[in-house]
């Protein structure tokens, strides 16, 4: 069960040096960013350290994929690029062909990547996800600021030194 604190401003004050996510003392500040428009929100949230390694960690299964995409994607940016390449050198321009062929095997591999690195964080562990998903920014606008704890507990701590006066 999550909860939703809405909060006066965008400077949150975080109780007494808690873990956002575990409770326990918080070592480091992590930056949560919301995006809406062209506007956008950050915020300072604090993790300790074993939950900011969860907020990192990649499963097994996720580097796998990732191991995996990257060699396919190598493989299909180099065949793009090796065609663009005879394609050009026919025409009598080796040079530009080169050049091309490069240019192709970037811009493909680049693609690939887009497309399959949101693909690889799908296969994340349950505990990664849920670090992640600890604290979120659901809404702001110019006075106030939304967020979701994952974590009740906390949230209602939260609650309480963040209250409207
Ligand atoms: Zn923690």
């Amino acid at each position: 069960m999550s909860l939703i604190v809405q909060i006066q401003g965008e400077q949150p004050i975080f109780p007494g040096n808690a873990c956002v996510h575990c409770l326990q003392p918080a070592t480091q500040q992590i930056e949560i960013v919301q995006v809406k428009g062209d506007v956008v929100r950050k915020i300072q949230a604090p993790f300790c350290d074993e939950c900011l390694a969860l907020r990192r960690a990649k499963s097994p299964r996720q580097i796998q994929f990732e191991r995996l995409a990257l060699a396919s994607n190598t493989v299909l940016a180099l065949v793009a690029g090796a065609w663009t390449y005879t394609q050009v050198s026919d025409l009598g321009r080796r040079m530009w062909g080169l050049l091309l062929g490069i240019l192709v095997a970037l811009i493909v591999f680049g693609i690939m990547y887009l497309i399959t690195q949101p693909w690889a964080a799908g296969f994340r562990s349950p505990e990664t996800k849920a670090a992640l998903q600890a604290i979120a920014i659901k809404d702001f606008n110019w006075d106030t600021t939304t967020l979701e704890f994952a974590n009740k507990e906390y949230g209602e701590r939260f609650a309480q030194v963040n209250r409207k006066e």
